[in-house]
């Protein structure tokens, strides 16, 4: 007998597992474009120059002490002032509450835990479909009742922004809606600057609390300030409560060390005040204080002119290579005769392209190929690379012929 009678297994994790048997696999022109990694022109991983840099920095002086229960406060404030810009950043700086976490996923679900403490009832989280994989489970593992409302339309593989806006409408005042802030994994598609006046002018009409979930500021664009644009407008313009979940896995390369934070930006001082204690014992529960070095390296590039500029320069560095190689594997598609069109691939933008294959086709291309992406037919850009980038358009190519 076992206490555990009500157990039941739980299949792995789909990407997780996609990368494991990308690594069991012998044969030599495999390809990775399943995990949302940074890779460089070699297919290696890359460590950011400037994050090189902030590492010799910090090697003489660092030690293995605890950080305070909500994390470094260096970190906090920069990176409090990374997402909202200096001016906003002054202007919010009393009404703001501020934990580190663990990367994006520990913000969202340091967000999840504080949005079903401060509440008298609980309220409902609307989360666009399709969505990164972890969200419904980071929510529906803390008890909230997941809503899906459909963002992309599958015709055009573009955003459907009629489809969002009755979404909202529709909604029940007082819910959670999941905003990816730029570079939605794993559509690629991102509303237009009027488009987001709109969202943020229905999200006030109809009492909702934007959660956005900030993964790949300034990954995107190569412009932190271009990527930043609907954070910044829904606090700043639209006067709206909202939280933020910052993570530097891939905007800095620091996806092992786990370095993220939480932001919320409340609408008055005493909220500041009880959210943020309330911040300071959620943490104190799960995790007691966060990990110490990702975030040491991360507030010592954003707190120094001459890191911060060699980390504007990384930014560049990465997007521009997605941007060629999505362009590169555009131009393959069209010059090798891939039926049907791909314009969807070049107006997408971010870590990720969303080539809408069917499944058959993803696990032929798995199988007979040797390329893996997601079972949606999601690739991470960044695996593709001079190299490769020919074999897959082609392998592509004849599996649709
Ligand atoms: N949100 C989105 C949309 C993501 O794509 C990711 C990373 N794949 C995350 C959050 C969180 O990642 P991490 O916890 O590694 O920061």
């Amino acid at each position: 007998s076992t206490w555990f009678d009500q157990a039941h297994f739980i299949p792995p994790d789909a990407i997780f597992a996609l990368t494991a048997q990308y690594l069991a696999d012998p044969f030599p022109q495999k390809v990775n474009l399943g995990q949302g990694t940074y890779r460089d022109e070699n297919g290696n991983p890359w460590v950011l120059p400037s994050v090189q840099k902030s590492r010799e920095i910090l090697s003489q002086k660092l030690n293995h002490e605890y950080l305070p229960i909500v994390g470094l406060a260096s970190f906090r404030q920069e990176a409090a002032k990374l997402a909202l810009g200096p001016e906003l950043f002054a202007k919010q700086q009393d009404k703001l509450a501020t934990c580190q976490s663990l990367s994006g996923t520990g913000a969202l679900h340091l967000a999840g835990l504080l949005l079903r403490a401060g509440r008298a009832s609980r309220p409902k989280i609307y989360i666009p479909e399709p969505t990164w994989s972890n969200h419904h489970q980071v929510f529906a593992s803390l008890g909230f009742q997941c809503e899906t409302f459909q963002y992309c339309n599958p015709e055009t593989k573009g955003l459907d922004i009629d489809s969002y806006y009755a979404a909202l409408k529709a909604a029940e005042p007082n819910s959670v809606v999941i905003i990816h802030a730029c570079a939605h994994n794993p559509t690629g598609c991102d509303p237009s600057q009027e488009q987001w006046r709109e969202l943020a002018r229905i999200f006030k009409e109809r009492q909702l609390f934007p959660l956005f979930d900030a993964a790949y500021l300034g990954f995107n664009s190569g412009n932190v300030d271009n990527d930043a644009f609907a954070i910044r407008l829904f606090i700043e313009e639209a006067k709206l409560e909202a939280g933020v979940c910052l993570s530097f896995a891939k905007n800095m390369g620091l996806y092992g060390e786990r370095v993220g934070c939480f932001l919320l930006a409340t609408s008055t001082e005493e909220t500041a005040v009880k959210t943020q204690s309330m911040l300071e014992m959620l943490q104190r529960s799960e995790v007691s204080n966060p990990p110490a070095y990702g975030a040491k390296i991360a507030s010592t590039i954003l707190a120094d002119a001459t890191l911060r500029q060699a980390w504007h320069d990384d930014l560049i560095t990465m997007s521009d290579r997605i941007r060629s190689m999505r362009r590169a594997l555009y131009d393959r598609l069209i010059s090798s005769g891939a039926p049907g069109s791909w314009e969807h691939l070049i107006r997408q933008s971010g870590m990720f392209g969303f080539l809408g294959l069917s499944p058959s086709i993803v696990l032929k291309l798995r199988e007979q190929y040797h390329i893996y992406m997601a079972g949606n037919s999601r690739i991470s850009i960044a695996g593709l690379n001079e190299q490769n980038v020919e074999y897959v358009g082609d392998s592509i190519t004849e599996c649709l012929k």
